[in-house]
């Protein structure tokens, strides 16, 4: 593969630069950020590799990203002495979108540029941010261990392909060249740079330098010197006082950790010392990811041991249900050299995870229980893009149960709306006199939970019932049977007890009438035959004439339906 050749983009990075040029182009300053992000996550991976086999430094072992400018040329340069990639790393990482989920995101866009606008931030766009000022990128790499005549340059102008071809490099890693648009000329100074990196990139653990610059008197114009400057304050944000770091630095390093766009909700940031040390950044996202419900999605924890980054994506840092969690932990206990393997019987990395788990679940009250209103639609949001992952918690984490259980929201019929806001609380607070049930129903959807015949005595009595919609709500209640002393009941099974909402004259008309429809009940069960277990006379409507329901012991109407779909 010596001579230069000409390929194409998949279809969806040619749909993502044609968007992206356009949509953010009032944002278009975080091309630097995402720039100096990936130069230092090649850095973490090189120290990373490293550890095995020391001979991949070279003679070259410190770490940095360097920032350079050519006003003449019209060039920004982000160099890094990281992992480099080789011909077939960059045609896949550069050439293609690997992330799960980008057919169904792509399928999503409308053609109409504001609204894809909204959308695309949420994607996260990555090294092709640089086509926003730049109308050509060239980029030069060398992975570490490779020989310098192995060089790889990938060069685009951002349409339909990209040429690829080997090349000499003297040093590994990867240098990427802006050749800016016209009009971009601003960027190029060094104060206008500097300025960008301190406001988006202070928080990257790595020096990233800039060539000094000198007032010249006799040239009468600035010149660079030979020495460079360090612009951030290159020590790793997370090891930093808590009082040293501002939002903004924080809302950045998630932006960073977590690729994504947005700013997070909320996170928390501790130092744990005791049994074992270490420390924990964690934040949750505002919205979803696109494979919050792919089998194979791992966490979004970064493991770093002693601020060495081990890996990406460490799952058994944090229980399944808490998935969407993006953050950093950095451990001062775990051997460098710790594999998946060793992590999943480690006893260190499960008091890690029972801490975090707390410390989450910490946060996640502190959101629910804001009395600000700010805090209370944080919550709303939170309950909307992630309150079904947090269902599977109370299945799966028997510990903390009860603290899950009153982060639960759901609909009711005490409001006009399908909206998940009543919690076990609220409901308790508003349950009649002489009630001592939790009531509910499931159902397919909110539409058919609201219009349940079972719903009618409770309308009549005026006693409110959750509505569980969520196709995770069958499962979980199978491992809920109450809250807080109160026993949770389905409105659809068995004879329902109303105890003491039933007063005494009700009772006794109750007895009557059944006993005056025993022969019309004997002759419907003879009709009827192996197609009903009992038929039975029954209060609870009002306005239907009669409704089926599953025994006290039985599976309930709603989860045969869903056991049959999924075919058992
Ligand atoms: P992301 O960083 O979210 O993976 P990007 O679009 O920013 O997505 O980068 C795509 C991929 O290209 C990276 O995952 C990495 O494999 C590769 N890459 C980008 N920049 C560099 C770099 N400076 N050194 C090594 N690999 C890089
Ligand atoms: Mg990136």
């Amino acid at each position: 593969h010596a001579e230069k050749e000409t390929l194409g983009f998949q279809a969806e990075v040619k749909q993502l630069l044609q968007l992206m040029i356009h949509s953010l182009y009032s944002n278009k300053e975080i091309f630097l950020r995402e720039l100096i992000s990936n130069a230092s996550d090649a850095s973490d991976k090189l120290r990373f590799e490293a550890i095995n086999n020391d001979a991949l430094y070279g003679n070259d072992h410190e770490l940095k990203i360097k920032v350079a400018f050519d006003a003449a040329a019209k060039t920004i340069t982000i160099s890094d002495n990281g992992i480099g990639m080789n011909r077939d790393e960059v045609i896949s990482h550069l050439g293609t979108i690997a992330k799960s989920g980008t057919k169904e995101f792509f399928s999503k866009l409308s053609g109409d540029q504001q609204q894809d606008a909204a959308l695309i931030g949420q994607f996260g766009v990555g090294f092709y941010s640089g086509f926003i000022v730049a109308s050509k990128i060239t980029v030069e790499t060398r992975r570490a261990g490779a020989d310098a005549a192995e060089g790889v340059r990938w060069e685009s102008a951002g349409e339909g392909d990209y040429s690829i071809e080997q090349i000499e490099k003297a040093g590994r890693g990867t240098d990427v060249i802006l050749h800016l648009r016209d009009g971009e000329e601003e960027l190029l100074s060094a104060w206008k740079l500097k300025s960008i990196i301190r406001k988006y990139s202070d928080h990257i653990s790595l020096p990233i330098v800039m060539q000094k610059e000198e007032w010249d008197e006799e040239k009468k114009e600035t010149v660079l010197k030979d020495d460079v400057e360090t612009v951030n304050q290159a020590s790793a944000l997370w090891a930093r006082s808590k009082n040293d770091i501002t939002e903004e630095q924080y809302n950045e390093f998630y932006k960073h950790v977590s690729h994504d766009f947005q700013e997070p909700l909320t996170y928390t940031h501790n130092r744990v010392e005791g049994r074992s040390e270490y420390t924990q950044l964690l934040y949750v996202p505002a919205h979803a990811p696109f494979d919050l419900w792919d089998r194979n999605k791992r966490g979004g924890i970064k493991l770093y041991v002693k601020r060495v980054f081990i890996m990406d994506d460490a799952e058994q840092l944090m229980p399944t249900y808490l998935r969407f969690i993006k953050g950093v932990i950095d451990s001062s206990d775990l051997p460098l050299n710790v594999s998946r393997e060793i992590l999943q019987e480690s006893r260190d990395v499960r008091v890690i995870r029972e801490g975090s788990t707390k410390r989450v679940l910490g946060m996640l009250e502190e959101m629910a229980n804001s009395d600000e209103q700010a805090g209370k639609d944080k919550y709303a949001t939170f309950w909307k893009e992630f309150g079904q992952v947090l269902k599977e918690g109370v299945g799966e984490d028997a510990t903390n149960k009860d603290r899950i259980a009153k982060l639960l929201r759901f609909a009711s019929t005490a409001n006009d709306s399908d909206a998940q806001t009543v919690s076990f609380a609220d409901y308790i607070g508003r349950m009649k006199e002489g009630q001592d049930k939790i009531y509910y129903v499931t159902a397919d959807n909110y539409n058919a939970g609201k219009n349940s015949p079972h719903l009618e005595i409770f309308r009549k009595k005026g006693v409110e019932v959750i509505l569980m919609t969520d196709r995770v709500d069958e499962w979980m209640l199978s491992f809920f049977t109450e809250f807080e002393g109160k026993e949770l009941v389905s409105v659809a099974k068995g004879g329902l007890d109303l105890g003491a909402l039933e007063d005494e004259t009700e009772k006794k008309e109750h007895a009557e009438t059944e006993a005056g429809y025993k022969e019309l009940v004997e002759s419907m069960k003879g009709a009827l035959g192996e197609k009903a277990k009992e038929v039975r006379v029954t209060f609870r409507l009002t306005d239907s004439p009669a409704c089926l329901v599953a025994d006290d012991n039985e599976l309930s109407g709603n989860l045969l339906r869903m056991l049959k779909a999924a075919g058992q």
